[in-house]
């Protein structure tokens, strides 16, 4: 039966009779019975999303189900939903059950989507492999010798396995459209306040947005449509009205601007540079004017993003003490010893470096020579980037330096990982939106992605553009 590549496709088969939601179900737990040794799910809610299906069948039929009825998706481990276990990959929180459900996940099962499991990631959501996981790796369903991306690795990896049609990831830095390039979907992280972070366990409070990963457009808008708009639960979350982000029309903008220093950066692949060549002469043959910008800060984004992440980081990450939440150890004599080992026994290596580089940059006598000035870069940042945007509603440039890496190849060190993430935190950095578009393969037969970035609160273009780049620049078809 599977697979089901678009909602559309799904709701076609349902009425023409030929398929029905608890038998799609069906074959997506099947299904992730046969690629269990991916690992993308930590956990599969079988029964429950089989109840849900039958139940939204009915639904169907009377004609009273909601927009998302007929997809099932998977739900990164580090967004609450009620009841349920969410551990964000990290021992301190393996045992913590949800008492509430975040907003996303109220709105996506009030429009009837079934939520079939947790998907991994890394711990906390820190990270690019999916590998600093306390559930393990997650492998690429495309090369099973390679990571899937991170942190919402599981979430790509679920869906370009077709274990489910969708998914929902966070993204800080990249945590959606990294993963979303090494294993060939569309990956949106929206503007900054566009959905609310209710429920989501927070990494750093002024990057972090919730997102999709997709196999095309159409899902990533209609699922944004349902998750976007304003919270009462979330003072970032914007009051800007949502526009019906699922009626794509077609592109507005003629100009767009390629950013030239991600072109010559060195890191970048040979292969990667010649397609986002290939797609920028292929634009201007279809009557684009296409410009290079100039970003002279490319080379302060990944400084000025690890050290204001880890620094929000190590705040959230406070809670964690076995005393308010999180693991608590069982060899404690006193109250500080109940924090220092449940601490200690409780985060992985990673999480432990962040926490430690995120005070440091906090504290008293560093705070100005570190993070009050990576608030000023970040300034500067947003400045510049807001300048292109001005006279270039669309900004394209490659989502990664490289597609997928060997499992267990960046491992010792973490600065040449952090560098990875150089063209995705400009984003998060700016606070505008971005999506990760699946327009490559190497020659390595990996995909990779291009991405387009544009002005806060611009996602109606930035969907509208993205499918007509989709349809005429697909490769990976
Ligand atoms: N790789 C980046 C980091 O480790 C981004 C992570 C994310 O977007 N959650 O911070």
């Amino acid at each position: 039966m599977l697979p089901y590549r678009s909602l559309h496709e799904i709701r076609e088969a349902i009425n023409r009779q030929e398929l029905d939601l608890p038998s799609l179900v069906e074959s997506y737990l099947q299904r992730i019975d046969e690629r269990i040794n991916l690992n993308a799910f930590v956990e599969v809610f079988g029964k429950e999303a089989l109840d849900s299906a039958r139940l939204i069948q009915d639904k169907m039929i009377n004609g009273t189900a909601g927009k998302l009825a007929g997809m099932v998706i998977g739900l990164k481990d580090n967004i609450c939903y009620k009841g349920h276990i969410v551990s964000a990959a990290s021992k301190s929180l393996q045992n913590y059950r949800s008492v509430y459900n975040a907003t996303v996940v109220d709105r996506l099962i009030g429009e009837d989507a079934i939520i079939i499991g947790r998907t991994g990631c890394d711990e906390f959501a820190m990270g690019g492999t999916n590998e600093t996981s306390v559930h393990g790796p997650v492998l690429n369903p495309l090369d099973t010798g390679k990571v899937p991306g991170g942190s919402s690795g599981g979430s790509a990896a679920a869906v370009a396995a077709d274990l489910c049609l969708a998914a929902i990831g966070s993204d800080t830095g990249g945590s959606i459209r990294q993963p979303a390039s090494f294993c060939g979907l569309v990956g949106l992280k929206p503007t900054y306040g566009r959905v609310s972070r209710y429920g989501l366990i927070a990494y750093g409070s002024s990057f972090d947005q919730i997102g999709p990963i997709t196999w095309n457009i159409e899902d990533a808008a209609l699922i944004l449509e349902v998750i976007a708009g304003p919270d009462a639960y979330d003072s970032t979350a914007s009051d800007q009205r949502i526009t019906d982000y699922s009626r794509l029309t077609a592109p507005g903008a003629k100009c767009i601007a390629y950013l030239q220093e991600p072109l010559d950066h060195p890191g970048l692949d040979g292969e990667i540079r010649e397609q986002m060549i290939t797609i920028i002469e292929g634009l201007r043959e279809e009557g684009y004017q296409v410009d290079p910008a100039s970003f002279p800060y490319l080379d302060t984004l990944v400084p000025a993003y690890y050290v204001m992440a880890m620094a929000e980081a190590s705040s959230n990450l406070a809670r964690y003490d076995g005393i308010h939440f999180g693991h608590r150890t069982d060899e404690a004599s006193d109250t500080r010893s109940i924090y220092v080992r449940s601490r200690s026994e409780g985060f992985g290596t990673e999480v432990k470096r962040r926490i430690m580089t995120g005070t440091f940059v906090l504290s008293a006598g560093y705070y100005d020579a570190y993070y009050g000035k990576a608030q000023k870069v970040r300034r500067l940042i947003r400045d510049k980037t807001m300048e292109i945007l001005a006279s270039y509603p669309l900004i394209l440039l490659p989502t990664t330096p490289r597609t997928a890496f060997g499992l267990g190849t960046m491992g010792d060190d973490p600065v040449a990982l952090y560098l990875e993430d150089i063209f995705t935190i400009h984003a998060n950095l700016a606070g505008i939106p971005a999506i990760s578009l699946p327009l490559g393969m190497h020659s390595n037969g990996m995909p990779f992605g291009v991405q387009v970035m544009t002005g806060s609160f611009e996602e109606p273009e930035l969907l509208n553009f993205s499918k007509y780049m989709l349809e005429k620049f697909n490769t990976l078809a």
